[in-house]
């Protein structure tokens, strides 16, 4: 297996920027020499403080379809590139909750792929729907299987590795074979490894467990020696 992906989705944490510079460098101290590639996605107000960032990158949460104009409270994908970031999470579940569509995270992946930004897209519910509609015309997406009902904050638990297995093999089929698949949802130290494998999941989102430095090491620790 290459290196296994690890994503880092703060969603709105930490609440101030010294707490958030904090982790970050924790976090960089921790993972230096490992064969992983790390990619922490704070909230947009933080961005610019973590970057440049040696021995990991940095990612968004979420982008406009839109590069430039009229878009009040909007970021656009290419402000993104310029400060320095390498991927975008798209179409998270807790953002479809509030009314993005499959189609508008369909454009945004197109948008960030435009300007060079990898876009990590979530999918989760109806896998051969979702697939339809977000890889219809796109190439390099990363992919995320992720459940709200395995999302730790919403009282899930995480999928099993045989489900996680099987629901890659339905990816597979709508997308080059080296597209990463990445899985997410209650993933911590102590059940990380069960997910990844050459068919299983390329690497892993995480929530919570981000936002702890010491267990988001670990984490990604034991990821690297998969
Ligand atoms: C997420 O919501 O992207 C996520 C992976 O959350 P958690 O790890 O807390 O389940």
């Amino acid at each position: 297996m290459t290196q296994p992906l690890i994503i880092a989705n703060w969603k709105m944490n930490p609440p101030d920027s010294k707490e958030a510079f904090d982790l970050a460098s924790e976090i960089k101290k921790g993972i230096e020499g490992l064969e992983v590639e790390v990619v922490l996605c704070p909230p947009f107000v933080y961005i610019p403080q973590l970057l440049p960032a040696k021995t990991l990158l940095i990612g968004a949460q979420d982008c406009s379809w839109e590069q430039e104009g009229p878009f009040t409270g909007e970021i656009s994908p290419q402000m993104l590139k310029n400060l320095g970031c390498t991927h975008v999470i798209l179409g998270h579940s807790e953002r479809r909750q509030l009314g993005e569509t499959l189609e508008m995270v369909n454009k945004k992946a197109k948008a960030a792929l435009a300007v060079g930004l990898l876009p990590v897209v979530c999918i989760g519910e109806e896998i051969e729907k979702e697939m339809n509609i977000v890889s219809r015309d796109i190439k390099n997406l990363i992919l995320a299987y992720e459940p709200s009902w395995a999302i730790s904050t919403s009282g899930g638990r995480a999928v099993s590795p045989e489900d996680m297995g099987n629901v890659a093999a339905l990816m597979k089929r709508f997308i080059p074979s080296d597209t990463p698949i990445l899985y997410g949802g209650s993933v911590d130290s102590n059940n990380v490894k069960s997910f990844l494998g050459p068919d299983l999941a390329q690497g892993v989102l995480v929530g919570a467990a981000s936002l702890n430095a010491k267990e988001f090491i670990q984490l990604v620790k034991i990821a690297a020696m998969q």
